[in-house]
């Protein structure tokens, strides 16, 4: 596996690959891997003749009271575990070549942002956007692998694809989860023990809103009641919110009649943590990208 710092580097043999008809699979990341960003790579490996990684922790998508510089890292045990998966090309660019001055063009997204993390987290698909574009540019993938755990970034990331004519395949990738169900996630570190074992009721409280449609239940109104009973029975931290909506375009729903996705998210005392289920009409669990 080759380490690559520069943009002109990454894009040179990017550039190359293409010219030798190589298909390029690529894993955006912020690094400080767990089971789910490895799923992302080996999935990545078994489907392209190239994958290439990136860790860039992207100031642009955190807010001014969120946690960029906490955010936690651990580049070398990182690349170590990258090599592991088979990957080719791990890009590791810091923020001055991410951002050598202030941009003068930045990606702004109208839809599917109004609605579950985008409220919370006024700019942030923006900085998403505008982070992937240049890195898109830069890597030139056939294929990206992005974790449905984050189901709202897939969504968003679909759009870019498509409106912006992008030649590349998004797929979705099922989230990763604990034994116990608790979607791993980078932040979970940062729960305390009372925390973690609460935090799997995100997940239980999704799965008994899914088996409410199973039964027949479709008004989101009910769904989402119970949903949040079931949190405020087991959860000390503070509900962020309980949606559900059409996916991936993310509107409003009267009924379950077309694929939905039903998420949640909590904040606990140094951590938000965010679950979501995405299912049919029938409650049935698909993977909807790919
Ligand atoms: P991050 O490093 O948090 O930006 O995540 C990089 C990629 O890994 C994103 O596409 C995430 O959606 C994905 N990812 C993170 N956690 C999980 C998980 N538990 N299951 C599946 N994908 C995940």
């Amino acid at each position: 596996m080759e380490i690559i710092r520069t943009i002109k580097q990454m894009q040179q043999i990017s550039t190359q690959l293409k010219k030798e008809y190589k298909q390029i699979g690529y894993v955006a990341t912020m690094g400080y891997f767990h089971e789910g960003h490895h799923n992302l790579m080996r999935r990545a490996r078994n489907e392209n003749d190239i994958v290439i990684t990136s860790i860039f922790v992207n100031p642009l998508q955190f807010g001014p009271n969120e946690d960029f510089e906490k955010y936690p890292r651990d580049e070398e045990k990182d690349s170590q575990e990258a090599e592991k998966d088979g990957i080719d090309y791990l890009f590791l660019p810091s923020v001055d070549e991410m951002y050598p001055n202030k941009s003068i063009i930045n990606m702004h997204i109208d839809g599917r942002v109004d609605v579950l993390c985008g409220k919370s987290r006024p700019g942030h698909f923006n900085g998403v956007l505008t982070v992937l574009t240049k890195l898109f540019h830069i890597i030139q993938p056939d294929k990206t692998y992005f974790g449905l755990k984050d189901a709202q970034q897939v969504a968003v990331v679909d759009a870019l694809i498509q409106e912006h004519n992008f030649p590349i395949e998004l797929i979705g990738v099922p989230t990763t989860r604990e034994s116990d169900g608790l979607a791993k996630s980078s932040r979970n570190v940062f729960l305390n023990r009372q925390e973690r074992e609460e935090a799997v009721w995100l997940y239980k409280s999704l799965l008994h809103g899914k088996q409410l449609v199973v039964d027949g239940v479709k008004n989101p109104d009910i769904i989402i009641k119970e949903v949040r009973e079931l949190l405020r029975e087991h959860v000390t931290g503070e509900v962020d919110y309980i949606e559900m909506l059409s996916y991936p375009e993310l509107m409003p729903i009267i009924d379950v009649d077309q694929n939905t996705i039903l998420a949640a998210a909590v904040y606990f005392k140094e951590a938000r943590i965010i679950d979501n289920i995405i299912f049919n009409s029938d409650g049935q669990i698909k993977e909807l990208i790919n």
